[in-house]
């Protein structure tokens, strides 16, 4: 039997399965195009990944047929902020991509980062 795929879900991804509910998350917000969990090892107090639903593996792989898609995601981040406690105080978003910047789960996910002051640059 051939398997289905589309490209909207990768089985073999981790945040695919995530999205699709296959492997738990302490999910914080979720709507039809994005979503979004605490990282499990959180590098700040307050630590949230916010990923498309969609599988897109990295900001590289982004199209234009995703704008909607990328400017639902950024849209999505305050709110996101406001339910973790940062929106008055602050946070950082971080899109880690490719070799240099670590990333280590190839679907986009935005770090949305605070509960502490940060400092600049960060390397
Ligand atoms: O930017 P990068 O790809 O390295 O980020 C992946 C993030 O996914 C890490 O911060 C890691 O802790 C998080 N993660 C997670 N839940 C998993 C696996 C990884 O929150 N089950």
């Amino acid at each position: 039997m051939i398997a289905m795929h589309n490209s909207f879900y990768n089985p073999d991804c981790l945040f695919c399965r995530i999205a699709a509910g296959e492997i738990p998350a302490d999910i914080v917000y979720r709507d039809e195009h994005v979503l979004a969990f605490r990282d499990i090892n959180p590098a700040a107090p307050e630590h949230l990944l916010i990923i498309p639903l969609k599988h897109i593996a990295s900001l590289n792989e982004l199209q234009s047929e995703d704008k909607e898609i990328a400017g639902h995601l950024l849209l999505a981040a305050g709110e996101v902020a406001r339910r973790a406690g940062l929106y008055d105080s602050g946070y950082r978003m971080v899109f880690n991509t490719g070799a240099d910047a670590l990333q280590s789960v190839f679907h986009i996910h935005g770090h949305l980062i605070g509960g502490c002051r940060m400092g600049w640059p960060p390397f």
